[in-house]
């Protein structure tokens, strides 16, 4: 491991301040950061402590809907009652997501920029990763994909986004809340990660040395659910997951918001399923030739054509848990 600096930042302006030296990172809860560390996939030269500053952990009703400070702790989020009752997608994808301990320490922040769980990008020895090393290739294209991307990738990529609360903060078209010293801004939700057509080694569009401040939820979204399907029921990533967020009016659907997880590098939203789905009534067999729609710019990768499948029925569930809210 590689020496590096460490410096306790007390305000979000001296944090920023801190940032502008190159070659440095922000730590929060240290439960991503630390394990690239080890593993050699991020060797920062100084890293500033952003874990303790003030007014970035609270939880709060603002114009935007609810407000969640970047320090949030994850369990504190889904427990929130706030977010509880008005977001349970975000609640529930929240307490699929770890394990209880990493929880309590992990936050939203850091949670959204974690990095894809490609084994190729996370491998000890040097296989080529345009994002590992850009440029030298994406071993993973011909080899072992069978968890990868079937939305959205390149030959210059195949990884997925691997967070289960970003798919709920797509699902409910929440906005991303960043200071930097060239002036901060709001990044929706949607568009915070990088699709390898846009950049094949980066993984989301924060500038070096951006700092996310808050998580505005927006409209209240009680009839929303996510679902999650993996290898086991406890601690471990999504094969697939998806997040459904619906309104329904007179009795017929008169909004529909659909995300996927786990399937691109950034949570896919299923546009075309959540036009289709508007004026149908909840449980007619519309509903899933609705929910299909969205597939059409699929493609599976050489070993794993079942998750186009396993992902379609996952929407669907998670859209009829939604209905049922
Ligand atoms: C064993 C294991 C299992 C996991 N399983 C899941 C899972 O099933 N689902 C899931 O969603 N996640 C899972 N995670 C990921 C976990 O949720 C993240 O590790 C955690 O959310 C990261 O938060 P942190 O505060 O510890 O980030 P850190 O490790 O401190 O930082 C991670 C990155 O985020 C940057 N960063 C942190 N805060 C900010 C900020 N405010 N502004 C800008 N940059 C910032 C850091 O510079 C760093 O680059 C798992 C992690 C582990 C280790």
């Amino acid at each position: 491991m590689r020496p590096f600096t460490y410096v306790k930042a007390q305000t979000i302006a001296g944090a920023l301040e801190k940032a502008q030296a190159r070659d440095t990172v922000f730590l929060a809860g240290g439960t991503e950061l630390l394990n690239w560390a080890r593993i050699g996939i991020e060797s920062p030269e100084h890293l500033v402590d952003i874990g303790r500053l003030p007014s970035l952990d609270g939880i709060e009703a603002g114009d935007n809907g609810v407000r969640i400070g970047a320090l949030g702790r994850l369990n504190d989020v889904a427990q929130d009652p706030r977010v509880a009752s008005s977001y349970p997608v975000l609640s529930q994808a929240i307490l699929k997501a770890a394990s209880p301990q990493i929880r309590n320490v992990a936050t939203m922040g850091g949670n959204l920029v974690q990095r894809t769980r490609c084994p190729y990008f996370r491998s000890a020895e040097p296989v080529p990763c345009n994002k590992r090393a850009p440029g030298s290739g994406c071993a993973a294209l011909h080899g072992a994909n069978e968890r990868l991307a079937i939305f959205g990738w390149t030959e210059e990529c195949v990884a997925t986004q691997p967070s289960d609360p970003v798919v709920a903060l797509a699902c409910l078209d929440a906005q991303i809340v960043t200071e930097h010293p060239d002036g901060g801004r709001t990044i929706p939700a949607t568009q915070f990660h990088t699709l390898p057509a846009e950049a094949p080694s980066a993984h989301n569009v924060l500038r070096s040395g951006e700092l996310i401040t808050a998580v505005d939820l927006g409209a209240p979204a009680p009839r929303s659910a996510y679902v999650k399907v993996r290898e086991r029921q406890s601690y471990e990533f999504a094969l697939v997951s998806a997040a459904a967020a619906v309104e329904v009016e007179e009795g017929v659907i008169s909004r529909a918001r659909l995300a996927l997880g786990s399937v691109a590098m950034r949570p896919w939203r299923l546009y075309d399923s959540e036009r289709a789905l508007v004026g149908l009534r909840p449980g007619s067999p519309e509903v899933l030739h609705a929910v299909t729609v969205g597939f059409r710019d699929s493609h599976p990768l050489s070993s794993n054509a079942y998750k186009i499948p396993l992902a379609r029925n996952t929407a669907m569930r998670a859209l009829e848990l939604a209905l049922e809210a």
